[in-house]
């Protein structure tokens, strides 16, 4: 086994950690507005960040899951807001178009997105279909001429308010409570056409805790009329590509996670390196060292996981099997608990300074909350390792 990275991963890394460090950490201050900063999203296109996981045939850096992880790393490390705006249009979107797109679909869509024209947003959740994916209510439904009409109402999506593409998990037939899953389809919607035709609104712009700069909206579609060639695979899929959809990207968030926790280790490290108390740096007390080393080790085993589950997402063909759900989760769930605790602890190490708003501890204390709960709570995330061992003794999860 080898724990190394390719000279070009470790490039990479370095690549994007320069970028971020110039383009991104100076303007962490103004990325707490609520407000999508497009110069800094430019020169992320710029550096071909939003076309990352996008085939090179289609105009992007057709980086695998690995390579991917260690960019979602780097980028959360400055800010996880401008983080997730990119990731969620590459993980959540140009991964499945790329997966199960027809050809026409990818010509369409990929190489807008890797340019830049196109931010996409992934639209499953609902105010009533949460955690439950097979529950969701928004209708899509043929109405004769080649055409669909999609309705209903969607909830918290990430770059919603600012989207040129929306991948809307829609019921194309009436829900049947014994069956919930069938009858899902994955539809691709022009947004900036339904919106100009009125048949797509976006009804609100949720104030955050944290994640400021990532736009989280709520969307309504009013017989929003689509071609049927919009359906990304087949109708009666829908269920399958959200949860391969999903499986592929829990390894980002907890990659975004693992970012998030090395940046509250940074902070915790200089302040207690600056501050000093009884006559000494706190760092020099071994209580503090003690935090310190327990922060360390937990990043490294958060970022253990989530190159396991990246690399085996590259290299087994297959993203359905229970293992293979169970690995994403792990990294997720692991990663992402600990991104929280991790930047809790840096706080108190900041003593009431970590309490106080102007600090960047308290932003990314803020941005931490939220890992834990998209893609997925930790409480699906243990279902789903639960799952793989259960089930071959017949525990029905
Ligand atoms: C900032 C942000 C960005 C997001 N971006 C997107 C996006 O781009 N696209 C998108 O579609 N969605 C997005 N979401 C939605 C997100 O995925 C959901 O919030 C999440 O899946 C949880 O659903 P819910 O909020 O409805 O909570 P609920 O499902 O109502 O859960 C509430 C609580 O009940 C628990 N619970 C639920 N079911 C069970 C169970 N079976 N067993 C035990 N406990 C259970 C949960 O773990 C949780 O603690 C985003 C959310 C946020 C906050």
């Amino acid at each position: 086994m080898d724990f190394r990275l390719t000279e070009e991963q470790k490039m990479l890394q370095n690549e994007v950690r320069t970028f971020a460090l110039r383009e991104i950490y100076p303007h962490r201050e103004r990325l707490r507005k609520k407000e999508f900063p497009r110069d800094i999203f430019q020169k992320m296109v710029e550096a071909g960040y939003a076309g990352a996981v996008i085939p090179q045939e289609y105009g992007g850096a057709g980086l695998d899951n690995l390579s991917y992880a260690l960019l979602t790393m780097e980028l959360c490390r400055a800010d996880a807001g401008i983080g997730l705006s990119i990731g969620a249009s590459q993980s959540l979107v140009a991964k499945p178009i790329s997966m199960f797109g027809s050809e026409e679909q990818k010509r369409l869509w990929l190489p807008r997105i890797a340019s830049g024209e196109v931010i996409a947003a992934y639209a499953q959740t609902e105010p009533n279909a949460g955690s439950d994916v097979a529950s969701i209510r928004a209708t899509s439904r043929v109405i004769g001429d080649g055409t669909l009409t999609i309705n209903g109402e969607k909830q918290f999506i990430t770059n919603g308010s600012i989207a040129g593409l929306i991948l809307a998990l829609v019921r194309t037939d009436e829900y049947d409570l014994k069956h919930p899953r069938k009858n899902l389809a994955m539809v691709l919607v022009d947004a900036q056409k339904a919106l100009a035709e009125g048949t797509l609104k976006v009804t609100k712009d949720f104030d955050k805790m944290g994640l400021h700069c990532s736009p989280t909206s709520s969307l309504f579609f009013d017989n929003c009329a689509v071609p049927e060639s919009s359906i990304l695979g087949d109708i009666g899929q829908g269920f399958f590509i959200a949860m391969a959809t999903l499986t592929g990207s829990r390894p980002m968030i907890a990659a975004q996670s693992v970012g998030v926790a090395k940046a509250a280790f940074d902070e915790a490290l200089r302040y207690t390196l600056e501050r000093k108390q009884f006559g000494q740096r706190i760092a020099d007390f071994q209580l503090t060292q003690s935090k310190l080393a327990r922060m360390a080790m937990k990043i490294e085993a958060a970022e253990l996981l989530t190159y396991q589950a990246a690399w085996i997402i590259d290299n087994v063909n297959e993203f359905f099997p229970d293992a293979i759900m169970a690995k994403a989760s792990k990294a997720k769930l692991f990663a992402s608990e600990a991104a929280e605790e991790i930047a809790s602890v840096a706080a108190k190490l900041h003593g009431g300074m970590g309490f106080m708003t102007e600090t960047p501890i308290s932003w990314i204390l803020a941005d931490s909350r939220v890992l834990s709960t998209y893609e997925g709570t930790s409480d699906i995330q243990e279902l789903i390792i639960a799952r793989e061992f259960l089930r071959p003794h017949g525990v029905r999860i």
